[in-house]
């Protein structure tokens, strides 16, 4: 192809299904603008035919270009992948499954031809669910104001690039890639006009509730550090009130004499401490951990076979590897992880886990009191115990499997669950006894101690809970349907 006038990049998840109907439509609106263009699918470790269709697209029309991934590793690493693709002069990204209407092509290339770097297609929210609807209203919301660059609410992938832009989005080397707001950091003259939005034409959704929730964390977190700076504002104001009601108690001993100690007020000041301080090590371990990847270096993806590369049966091909950004001409055999990395990887994992699994408890007792106090009035106190404590293990048990070990409850899971709750009984039982009779300590020093030095076994043991009755879960429902792994951050 000698000039291109217009690339167009397209990511492709399991898009079997409308990838050909997609590719009628976008051939049928191009042809008519008399540019020069050229198609460049991204196929992100489809486990459907969608790799072969696209070959076969590419194979038939000489302006269709495609990359295949060795495995899914999520629409940012695709649309970088597209983006390094493409050599037009304008290059538009779309969805494959036609939630990005083609016909908007023309207008998008209208808008260029008046000068605009970024002409962004801006989808309304017909259609969509009210509660979906007023959850994105509110996450954009938040996101204007803690977020150093501007994300508007419907203004997504679907967008225009020029040259100039395209060039200043490859330059930006993170790893954790979030492309709403490079495009934003970026600047240049953009515009934007409203489309209404539609259904996809075939197929699924790739952004379940879970995986959509990560890219709205994704998103507050790469673009600025104001979670840290709430951290320490709360710290400060917590300090400040502790301050006060050291005070308060003084002025009420000198007045009143020394009243007996309120142990409501020592349980909701620790739970309340605990969780403040958990949560922050949490948002401390979300920085930390981008930099631990940042700092890795690795490739944003890896390729299994391009338009250019020899068409064999995939099963013949030894797996190949091309270094980010491509090397021309330089191939070098597939890099397995190494020993130390998979550990340190796994190490860093268990630490994230134990530090959720740590917030959630502090979560689930404040649920326990809550359901016990709301129920003592009416029900006896046993009762409401007992239903307290249930609530705050199934709710434990579902937080735990969704949040920290990332996998979907299963009842086998369930059955062994409790069994953490009672070896934490048992241990916190045994390490107070040894405190408070072995080494003389105070009983209530003696307990929060106990509490702390049995919370790794009880990680551990529901950690296995999950993992083993998932395992067990899968083995008699048979392999999963090629499920796709969450793309890595
Ligand atoms: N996609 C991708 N990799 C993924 C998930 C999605 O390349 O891991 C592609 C998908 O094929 C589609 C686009 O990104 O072309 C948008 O995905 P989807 O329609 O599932 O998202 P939604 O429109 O529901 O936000
Ligand atoms: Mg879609």
């Amino acid at each position: 192809m000698k000039t291109c006038q217009v690339s167009i990049v397209v990511p492709c998840f399991n898009e079997d299904e409308v990838i050909e109907a997609f590719h009628r439509a976008l051939i049928s609106v191009l042809e008519p603008t008399r540019r020069t263009f050229e198609i460049c699918y991204v196929d992100d470790g489809s486990s459907d035919r969608t790799r072969i269709r696209i070959g076969s697209l590419a194979t038939a029309d000489r302006r269709v270009r495609y990359t295949s991934f060795s495995r899914n590793f999520g629409k940012e690493a695709a649309m970088l992948a597209g983006l390094r693709m493409s050599r037009g002069d304008a290059v538009v990204l779309m969805d494959a499954d036609l939630q990005h209407p083609p016909e908007l092509l023309p207008r998008m290339l209208e808008l260029r031809r008046h000068g605009y770097d970024q002409v962004v297609a801006r989808r309304d929210r017909t259609g969509e669910g009210a509660l979906r609807t007023v959850l994105s209203a509110a996450y954009y919301r938040a996101m204007g104001r803690c977020m150093d660059v501007e994300v508007v609410d419907g203004e997504g992938d679907f967008r225009l690039l020029s040259r100039n832009a395209v060039d200043a989005v490859l330059a930006m080397p993170e790893t954790n890639r979030f492309s709403k707001g490079i495009f934003s950091w970026i600047g240049f003259d953009t515009v934007s006009f409203t489309y209404q939005n539609t259904q996809r034409a075939a197929g699924r959704s790739k952004w379940g509730g879970r995986r959509l929730l990560n890219y709205g964390i994704d998103g507050l977190i790469s673009f600025n550090s104001r979670p840290l700076r709430l951290a320490i504002h709360a710290g400060l104001a917590l300090a400040l009130a502790a301050l006060g009601y050291a005070l308060w108690i003084i002025t009420e001993v000198a007045l009143h004499g020394v009243g007996v100690p309120g142990y409501t007020t020592l349980l909701t000041a620790v739970v309340a401490l605990g969780g403040i301080q958990l949560a922050t090590l949490g948002i401390i371990g979300e920085y930390v951990g981008r930099i631990y990847y940042e700092a890795k270096r690795r490739p944003h993806y890896v390729v299994r076979e391009t338009d250019e590369s020899p068409h064999l049966p995939p099963v013949d091909i030894p797996a190949e590897v091309r270094s980010d950004p491509p090397v021309t001409g330089v191939r070098r055999p597939l890099a397995g992880r190494t020993g130390s990395t998979a550990m340190g990887a796994s190490r860093f994992r268990t630490v994230r886990q134990f530090i959720i699994f740590g917030m959630i408890g502090v979560v689930n007792t404040a649920v326990y009191l809550t359901v016990y106090v709301s129920l003592n009035t009416w029900i006896p106190y046993l009762a409401a115990h007992v239903i307290g404590y249930a609530v705050s293990i199934v709710g434990s048990f579902l937080l735990n499997s969704y949040i920290t070990c990332r996998t979907k409850p299963t009842w086998q899971a369930f059955v062994r669950y409790p069994l953490s709750s009672v070896v934490n009984l048992v241990l916190t039982g045994v390490l107070l006894y040894l405190g408070v009779s072995g080494l003389g300590m105070d009983k209530n020093i003696a307990a929060v101690a106990a509490g702390i030095l049995a919370t790794p076994f009880s990680f551990l043991l529901a950690r296995w809970a999950i993992d083993s009755g998932a395992a067990l879960a899968r083995q008699s429902t048979g392999p999963a349907e090629s499920p796709a792994r969450p793309p890595i951050p």
